[in-house]
Order: C-alpha cells, then structure tokens, then sequence
C-alpha cells in the first residue's frame, strides 16, 4: 500500500479551504449528496449514449448511513463510480473537477444538471471528520478500490472488493469539542434535517433507515420498533413542474411547507422561463402584513436554488425593495457560483433573472387588479404602502414602474380609485388631478380648503398615509396631468367672482396688512380666499412645503424644521369678514382678538396644535362678555 502527498500545494489548501469557505459545518452533506448524484447522473448519461447499458430509475438512489457505534457516516451511491486513475486525478487533486471534465469531454451543454464543478466540495467532509474513506469501484473497471485520508498527510489508495458499480464515502466523525456538537451528525433526525434543507429536489431517493414505532400485534399497550427504509427527499421539485399538472391548493400547500408564511397566499406565480437564461421560480403574494414588515429587523429575499440545491436562503438581491413583501423562490442551473456555493461569483444573470422576476411580479399585479378588484384591494391595503415607498425612493427611479398600481380614496366614488379610472372621469375644462391631505377620509371630507373644487364637481383624491403627498411630489403628474393640492395657491379653476376679488383684495389690503402684522412670524401672509363658499377662514402654504409636509417632517428622527410657508385665507362672503372690517376700522384691540381666533380655528381645522390653548380658550370668553 503506498502513501501518496497530496499534489502541490494541497495540504495548506485544505486545511485554509475546510476551515473558512463554509460558515456551516452541515453543508459537507450537501455537497457529498451532490457529488453522489453527479455520479448517478453520469451512468445515467452513459446509458442513454450506450445500447449495452440499461438504466432503471428504481436502481439508483444515495443511501445514508450513520452509525453512532463506530462513529461513522456513510453515502452510498449507485452511480458510476471511479476507477483508480479517476481516484487519484479526482480526490488527489484538489481543485480538480471530474464532473467539470466530464461536461467537457461529452459536451453537455444542459439538460443534464451535473452540479459539481470547483472540484472543492468533496473536501467538505473533512470539517466533520477526522478520516474519510471512499470505496469505490467503477464502471469501466472490474477492480474496486479504497482510497483513505485523514485530510493533513495525504491519502492511500489500496485494491479493495466490492461487488456493485458504485461509491461508498465514509466519515469518521470527529469527537464533540467545545465549539461543535458533532454527535449531531450521526443523528438520524438531523441529518434528515439536513437533507430537507439542502438536498430535498436532488432528483435521485436518498434513503435512510428510520425506526417506526407501532403497537405490538394483539396487545393494547406495547410497542414494538421497526426499522423502515424512507427516501427522505421529495424529489421532483414543484417548480419543476408544469403549471398544468398543480393545483391551487399545491400552490398553497407548498407556501406553508415551505413556512413562507401562516397566512393564505393572495395570488401564487409560477415561472418557468428557458430562453438565454434559464430558470424556474414559485413566488407568493401574502395576504397579510408580517409583523416586522415595515421595520428594520424586516430581511427581503427570495430562496436561491442551484440545480435544485439550496444556496442561499434570502438572495435580496433579487427583488426590489417595493416588491419586498414578495416570498419565493428561483432556481436556475446558469447561476456562476463561487467555491462554497454560498454567494455567487458574479451577478450578471442574478440581475437579469431579478429585473425578469420584478417585471413579472408587475404584470400579475395588474391583472389582479384588473381582473380581481376585491383581491387587488385587499393586496393593497396590506402592501399599498411599500408602493407608495417605492414610487418616491430612489429619486423615483420606479415611480413609473408603479404608478399604474397605485390607488386612493375618492371622494366621488367613495373607495379606492387608480389614477387611470380618475383622468378617465375628468371633465373637459379640469386642469389638474386634485388631492387633499388628512388624518382619514372623514376628516379630509370637512376640510374647508376642500370646498371650491368640490363646488366645481371636481374629483378628489384622499391622502391619508404619511408617505402619500411625497410620493406624488415625485410623481409630479400622471399621463400629463399635474397633481395639484386643494391647498396650493393657484387651483387653476377658472373663478367667475375672480375679478371683484382682485378688487376686493385691494380694498382689504390694509386690513390685511394689519393682521399680517398681528400674526407676525406665525404666517406668511394674510388673503382672500377663492376656495372658501361657507367656511371663514382655513390655512394653506405657498412653495413646496405643504403643511400636511410640515407635520410628517416634523416627526422624523432627524427633524430638520422645515416649516411651510403659512396663508391665513379669509372668505370674503362671510359676515367676519365684516366684523373684521369693523374692528380694524373702530377697536384694534378687538382686531387683534379676532385675529388671533381667526388663526387658531384655521390651525384646529389643519389638526395642528395650538401654541397655548389656555390663551385660546380665554379669548373665546371674551367674544361671549
Ligand atoms: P466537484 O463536485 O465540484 O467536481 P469535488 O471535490 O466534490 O468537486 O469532487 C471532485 C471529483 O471527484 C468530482 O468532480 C468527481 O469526478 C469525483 N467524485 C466525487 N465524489 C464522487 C462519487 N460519489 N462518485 C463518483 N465520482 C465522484
């Protein structure tokens, strides 16, 4: 028996390799699963290529075996096996893929998703193990063979006898250490864990025996244990198969299995795309908010296959941040990995099955919302919000993406209206959509600023969520119509009374000024109003900072102390304006007394504080003595 050292620099390689390309110990069975169905599929291969060999499916399988007495794992498999050179070039090499090889030399290009090819992953199995022995024989050799290395000094290689075409790869497992549990690993339910994590779509059964209780023929009360053979993977993955051979309930089977969520899955969307990239994907709209969505703690992401192998549990990459509410996964076989199939080497076709995947969660939006405005409503109540996150972050960069699935209470139809169904309805002589800002919809529907537009039987559209008018800031108009503030100075609406009121402007001017002066600091200036038909008075604000603007910003961590540019609007139809009038002609003190309830009711009305309510309450008595 010869002692060979492992070629190059091999020895540093795979202490420095085993030791901290993998974060998780566990996946050495991923990867031995993986090389094993490798080897499956290549006997595969060749049976299709070569009359002489017959393949039957029930033949080939892995089989687990741990055993606690000696301390060993074995994964057995029935594939092609390795002849002594194989052995050698194989094992002893590190950093050699015969699966990447075998790719070559048989110019497979796809349909065969042989996963190995860094040639690393084998030497995994030294993280759990002080020696791995691998008894192999293959199909082109009548002699079987047994390679043994307990990883630092090389390995053996010795003729040994085994009777079928295949490989055994036995672990020795190391003894437990302070760090590591690793007794964990000859456990049966673990490694069955292990399995379902890692290796539950490899498409060939992986076995293991399991012990079943069951009563005790004849007795009430006694139990006898048996042992069964299980294939613990399922196999063929659902997104594997065709859209025609599922169900709905399918679908929402594999939402819960997969734990994706505990509520029904709103709407289930199945990918299965083969064109310049290739992948599959299940995803799921859910139907309720999970509880951290709108907080920190909250990860994006889908699940990453490989060929059917698990690489990444959240890939966040591969949603937007405004489809983040989005559960699922994708799994592609062009997927460039890197050595520990932990991350990926280069994202290239990450990004296009990403921008492919975002595009399709769009369009089954829309047609959600087209064809099932019940469901679509309920959707957006629940995810709405993250639209409207998604319209105004980053600079609006997808405003245009997601204006079409936006939607606001109207204050015609009473629900929810798209921006469409709004321009739709628009009069001819309608300049601008119309939007007012509120606490909720009942308050919006008093709000005095509110008054002309309504008057004019103008459709409005009802803020009532922080992020609202900054979405629509960024927006700035939807199919070239402006969205326009109930509160903005110019309504655009052509006024009939427009002219007297340039006219009256001029006869209160001093007036104003008055109570400008009164208010000094507190607003920007004092006006008539052409909003207002049976109100006195309301606030509104000239230049970008809306009030409703003021107050979200004003709640923010870093409040800046924007503050907006406050009109006091007077009506002029209404009798204060002639006790105004009066008081600024007879008794400034009166004047500044009305003034200043005039200003404080404008700020209720807006649901802004009063500086001191004490002083308010006092004036009012005043008014009644
Ligand atoms: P990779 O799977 O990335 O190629 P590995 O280090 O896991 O790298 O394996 C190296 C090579 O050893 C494989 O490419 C394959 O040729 C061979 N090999 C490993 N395990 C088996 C097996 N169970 N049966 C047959 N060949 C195997």
């Amino acid at each position: 028996m010869e002692k060979k050292q492992f070629q190059a620099e091999s020895k540093r390689l795979l202490e420095m390799m085993v030791n901290s390309i993998y974060s998780q110990k566990e996946v050495f069975l991923r990867e031995l699963i993986s090389n094993a169905s490798d080897a499956i599929d290549k006997i595969y291969y060749k049976a299709l290529t070569d009359d002489q060999l017959t393949f039957s499916k029930d033949s080939y399988y892995i089989k687990i075996t741990p055993n606690k007495e000696n301390r060993t794992l074995t994964i057995r498999d029935t594939g092609i096996g390795m002849t002594k050179e194989e052995l050698e070039n194989n094992l002893g090499v590190i950093a050699k893929s015969g699966s990447l090889a075998f790719k070559s030399e048989n110019e497979i290009k796809d349909g065969y998703d042989i996963i190995g090819q860094f040639g690393v992953g084998f030497y995994a199995a030294f993280m759990v193990a002080d020696t791995v022995t691998v008894i192999t024989k293959s199909l082109h050799s009548d002699q079987a063979f047994k390679w043994t290395s307990d990883g630092a000094d090389g390995y053996t290689i010795e003729p040994w006898t085994k009777d079928d075409v295949g490989t055994e790869v036995i672990l020795s497992i190391k003894d437990n250490s302070e760090e590591e549990n690793y007794d964990d690993y000859l456990e049966t339910y673990r490694l069955q864990s292990i399995i379902k994590k890692y290796s539950d779509f490899i498409r060939y059964p992986i076995k293991m025996e399991t012990t079943k209780s069951s009563l005790k023929e004849g007795t009430e009360d006694e139990y006898v244990d048996e042992t069964v053979e299980e294939t613990i993977n399922s196999m063929v993955p659902i997104w594997k198969k065709n859209k025609s051979e599922l169900t709905e309930e399918d679908y929402e089977s594999f939402y819960h299995e997969k734990r994706y969520g505990f509520d029904q899955p709103l709407k289930s969307i199945h990918i299965n795309v083969d064109g310049t990239i290739r992948y599959n994907a299940i995803l799921y709209i859910p139907e309720t908010v999970p509880f951290d969505y709108y907080s920190k703690e909250f990860e994006k992401g889908l699940e990453l296959y490989s060929s059917g192998v698990l690489i990444m549990d959240k890939c966040s990459d591969l949603l937007p941040d405004h489809f983040g509410f989005v559960k699922g996964l994708v799994d592609s076989e062009d997927l460039s990995l890197n050595i520990s199939r932990e991350m990926l080497q280069q994202d290239r076709q990450l990004k296009l099955i990403a921008k492919n995947i975002s595009k399709k969660i769009k369009s089954e939006l829309q047609s959600l919302l087209k064809n099932d405005r019940e469901k679509y409503e309920k959707f957006y109540q629940a995810f709405g919000r993250q639209l409207k996150f998604g319209v105004y972050n980053d600079f609006g960069a997808n405003k245009e993406a997601l204006q079409d699935l936006l939607m606001f209470y109207s204050s015609k139809e009473k629900k929810l209206v798209t921006l469409d169904e709004y321009i739709s309805r628009m009069p001819e002589d309608q300049k601008y959509i119309y939007y007012a800002t509120g606490a909720t919809n009942e308050r919006i529907s008093r709000l005095p600023q509110t008054e002309l537009v309504a008057d004019k039987g103008y459709e409005i559209l009802y803020f009532t969520d922080d992020v609202d008018e900054f979405a629509i800031k960024m927006l700035m108009s939807y199919k070239e119509k402006e969205f326009k503030s109930v509160s903005s100075a110019d309504l655009g609406i052509e006024d009939d009374q427009q002219d007297d009121q340039e006219e009256n402007n001029e006869q209160y001017a001093d007036l104003f000024s008055s109570m400008k002066e009164l208010l000094e600091g507190k607003v920007k200036d004092v006006r008539l109003s052409k909003r207002l038909r049976t109100h006195p008075v309301c606030l509104t604000a000239d230049g970008e900072v809306t009030i409703e603007m003021e107050k979200v910003l004003s709640m923010m961590p870093d409040n800046q102390n924007v503050q907006a540019e406050k009109v006091l609007e007077i009506n002029p139809h209404h009798e204060v304006m002639t006790a105004l009038q009066q008081a600024f002609n007879q008794d400034q003190e009166k004047l500044a007394l009305y003034t200043n309830l005039l200003y404080h009711q404008a700020l209720l009305i807006e649901g802004l504080p009063i500086e001191d309510p004490v002083e308010f309450t006092n004036n009012i008595c005043k008014v009644m003595v």
